[in-house]
C-alpha cells in the first residue's frame, strides 16, 4: 500500500513507477497509475507485481507530465484488474488513489446508488470516493475534495487529479502517512520519503487532517478549516 504523485516538466510514468518500487517493503498485492497524456487521464492498472504494470505501460507513449501512482493491499474487494486504483468517476473526469479504509463506504455507495444511480465498477471502498468528489463537482476540486471529505469516515491518504483542472494534484491525510518532496519547477507526493529521494531532500511532513494541493510551482497545505498552514522544510540527510 504506496501513494505516489509527480507534477512538473518530466515524464510522469516513469517517475511514478520507479517511486512504487521504492514502497514495495510496504507490501502490495495490486498496482497502477494515471497520468495525463492528450488532454485525458488514462488509467493503468493490473493485479501482480510492479512488473505487470511496467510492461504494460512500456508499449504506450503515456508521455502526461503529471500523475497518480499506488500499490494496493486489498481490504475490500479481492485482488483484481479491476479492483485495483485509481478508480474514476463515471465520466473518467476525476482519479483517485486511496491507502486505507472507508468505514462508511456502503452508506455512501447506497446514497449514490440513490441519488445519482451511479454505476460501480469495483467492490472497493475506494471507489465512492472518486463518485462522491464527483458529486460535489462545480468546477473546483480543492472544494469538491473537502465536501467529499466531511462525509468520508475512516483512516485514508488520498491523492486526487482531474481532467477539467489539469494543473492540479490535491491529496488528504487522515490516520495515514503522506509527505511531500518539493522540487523545482515540479513537486512530489508519496507515502513515504524513499520514494522521492531520488528527486529531492526537501519534504514537507503533511499532518493529520490536512489538504495539500500541488502545482508544478507550488505547494499549499491546509487545516480542516481550509486555512493555510505554514511548514518548515524538512531537509532529508539520509539515505536508502
Ligand atoms: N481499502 C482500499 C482497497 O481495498 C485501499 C487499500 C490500500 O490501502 O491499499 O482497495
Amino acid at each position: 500500500c504506496g501513494i505516489v504523485g509527480y507534477i512538473g516538466d518530466k515524464k510522469a510514468t516513469p517517475i511514478l513507477i520507479d517511486g512504487l518500487s521504492k514502497l514495495e517493503y510496504r507490501g502490495y498485492d495490486s498496482a497502477g497509475i494515471a497520468v495525463f497524456k492528450d488532454h485525458e487521464i488514462h488509467v493503468e492498472k493490473y493485479k501482480g507485481r510492479l512488473n505487470v504494470l511496467a510492461d504494460n505501460v512500456k508499449e504506450k507513449d503515456y508521455n502526461g507530465t503529471i500523475g497518480i501512482g499506488h500499490t494496493r493491499w486489498a481490504t475490500h474487494g479481492a485482488p483484481s484488474d479491476r479492483n485495483s486504483h485509481p478508480h474514476t468517476n463515471q465520466s473518467g473526469n476525476i482519479a483517485v488513489i486511496h491507502n486505507g479504509i472507508i468505514e462508511n463506504y456502503i452508506k455512501i455507495k447506497e446514497w449514490l446508488i440513490d441519488e445519482k444511480n451511479v454505476c460501480f465498477k469495483s467492490e472497493t471502498d475506494t471507489e465512492v470516493i472518486a463518485h462522491l468528489i464527483d458529486y460535489y463537482y462545480e468546477g473546483d476540486l480543492l472544494d469538491a475534495v473537502y465536501k467529499a471529505i466531511e462525509k468520508m469516515e475512516g483512516a485514508y491518504a488520498i491523492a486526487v487529479i482531474c481532467k477539467s483542472e489539469p494543473d492540479k494534484i490535491v491529496a488528504v491525510r487522515k490516520d495515514s502517512p503522506l509527505i511531500v518532496g518539493i522540487g523545482r519547477g515540479e513537486n512530489f507526493l508519496a507515502s513515504d520519503i524513499p520514494a522521492i529521494l531520488k528527486h529531492t531532500r526537501d519534504v514537507f511532513l503533511i499532518e493529520n487532517d490536512e489538504v495539500v494541493l500541488l502545482t508544478k510551482e507550488r505547494v499549499t497545505i491546509f487545516n480542516e478549516l481550509r486555512q493555510v498552514q505554514a511548514r518548515e522544510v524538512f531537509h532529508v540527510t539520509w539515505d536508502v
